[in-house]
């Protein structure tokens, strides 16, 4: 299932000298629309992490979150 994007993201300076980057956040509506799901994806030399934030305690247990979509577990 594709989530509904909210219109929300935003990119936060991080780090510093060699390893300056960027935090970027994009917000999603969960699939219930209670909550919201943000993907978080530094993008800094060195460190390239994603992390899934679901902001809703119902979805969180039904789902996994990949880049934009919920695949039920
Ligand atoms: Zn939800």
């Amino acid at each position: 299932m594709k989530l509904k994007y909210t219109g929300n993201s935003s990119a936060i300076d991080v780090g510093y000298g060699q390893r300056r980057g960027a935090l970027n956040q994009t917000e999603y509506e969960c699939p219930c629309g209670k909550g919201t799901v943000t993907f978080e994806k530094d993008d800094i030399p060195g460190f390239k992490t994603i992390n899934t934030l679901v902001d809703c305690p119902e979805c969180e247990e039904k789902y996994d979150f990949h880049k934009g979509t919920a695949i039920e577990k």
